[in-house]
């Protein structure tokens, strides 16, 4: 039996099923993301698990025992919230103790571990700032201390980089990271930041309209993702209408792909950008490769690549290259390449 178990879990609002039949089970030490846009349900999730909100149906266990009904006290998880939701009239020391003090531990083992705390997340010396006094990533380091130091069965991160800049933000990722992997501590993270679920987490549970849509490894998501909506949310992807021929097979700009596609019904091809080489159009496609032909239509730098948009007989194609590399001139023609495992065929959605 897993670690962390969530089954059948269910949350109704008036008007609105919040999270509609979660299941999920998580092994002690690892870390999953609930990756998901805004409203589908994440933060219900969250909050069920720390007993900030009663499910309507379903179950959690904890290292075997049921802990559904439990309160949130009693739980044993630490709790990281978007707004940090620090004490303002509190030191930074007491702040991080407080989960202590409730707790009633005693002050000098308190003061050991609230310095060991914060020597983990780098901010020893500034025990006895007021959080107006510390940037918005030293506020975030405190609350992660804060959850930290009650070592907690669960780590649980709410949006919990979602207030800081880009490059703080990245720093920070890292060092959650290198701290969950180092204490072995089991975590749940809620983001709606495709970036910050790959890079952070062992699995991510890929969340839509209160439902799990795909739990797999970054990888498995990223490059095996099992539906559209899937392909769509985590990644980039060129999204290519595509036409049935009489014998089942599918095409794209009248290429015909060796590729299946799903019974019945209208199909849209997907390929991310950056599986996408250019090459001049007397270039023959290779064994097992999809080869389409178009003419460039313009080229943008973006920093960490550059990004060419092909236009061709059925619409646009976007190409990542390398930044460095030298894409061809606007105007002239090419054929695109891929390989054939690189093809996603899904439904097409209804408008
Ligand atoms: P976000 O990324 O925007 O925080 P989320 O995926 O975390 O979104 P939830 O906060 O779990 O989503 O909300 C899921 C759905 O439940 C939303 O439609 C939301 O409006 C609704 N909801 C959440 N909390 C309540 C509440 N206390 N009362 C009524 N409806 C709620």
């Amino acid at each position: 039996m897993s670690y962390l178990t969530l089954a059948g879990l269910q949350k109704r609002y008036r008007d609105s099923v919040a999270v509609d039949d979660v299941s999920l089970s998580v092994e002690q030490g690892e870390s999953v993301a609930l990756l998901g846009p805004s409203g589908c349900g994440k933060t219900t999730t969250l909050r069920m698990l720390a007993g900030l909100v009663d499910p309507d149906a379903g179950t959690i266990r904890l290292d075997g025992a049921e802990i559904t009904r439990l309160p949130a006290h009693r739980r044993n998880m630490g709790y990281v919230f978007q707004s940090y939701a620090l004490f303002p009239h509190l030191s930074v020391a007491r702040n991080v103790g407080f989960g202590l003090e409730e707790r009633r531990v005693g002050r000098a083992e308190t003061g050991r571990r609230v310095e060991e705390a914060l020597g983990m997340v780098r901010l020893s010396g500034l025990e006895g700032r007021r959080p107006r006094e510390l940037s918005g990533g030293q506020q975030q380091r405190v609350a992660l201390a804060r959850a930290l130091v009650i070592r907690p069965s669960v780590l649980l991160l709410d949006e919990s980089l979602s207030n800081l800049d880009a490059k703080l933000r990245d720093a920070m990722r890292h060092e959650i990271r290198d701290i969950q992997r180092s204490l072995g501590i089991t975590t749940l993270f809620v983001t709606h930041d495709q970036v910050e679920a790959l890079t952070m987490c062992d699995r991510i549970a890929v969340m839509k309209r209160g439902r799990i849509e795909q739990i797999g490894t970054p990888e498995d998501i990223y490059e095996r993702p099992a539906t559209r909506f899937v392909a769509d949310f985590v990644g980039r992807a060129n999204v290519l209408p595509a036409d049935r021929d009489a014998k089942g097979g599918i095409s794209v700009w009248g290429v015909t792909l060796p590729a299946r596609a799903p019974q019945g019904g209208e199909v849209d091809v997907f390929v991310r950008p950056q599986r996408v080489r250019l090459v001049p159009v007397s270039e023959p496609a290779g064994e097992g490769m999809v080869r389409l032909t178009g003419r460039v239509e313009r080229s943008v730098f973006v920093g960490d690549h550059v990004e060419v948009i092909v236009a061709g007989t059925g619409g646009q194609l976007s190409v990542e290259m390398q930044s460095g590399a030298r894409p061809p001139a606007d105007g002239t023609e090419v054929a695109a390449l891929w390989q054939a495992r690189d093809t996603l065929v899904f439904p097409r959605e209804a408008p």
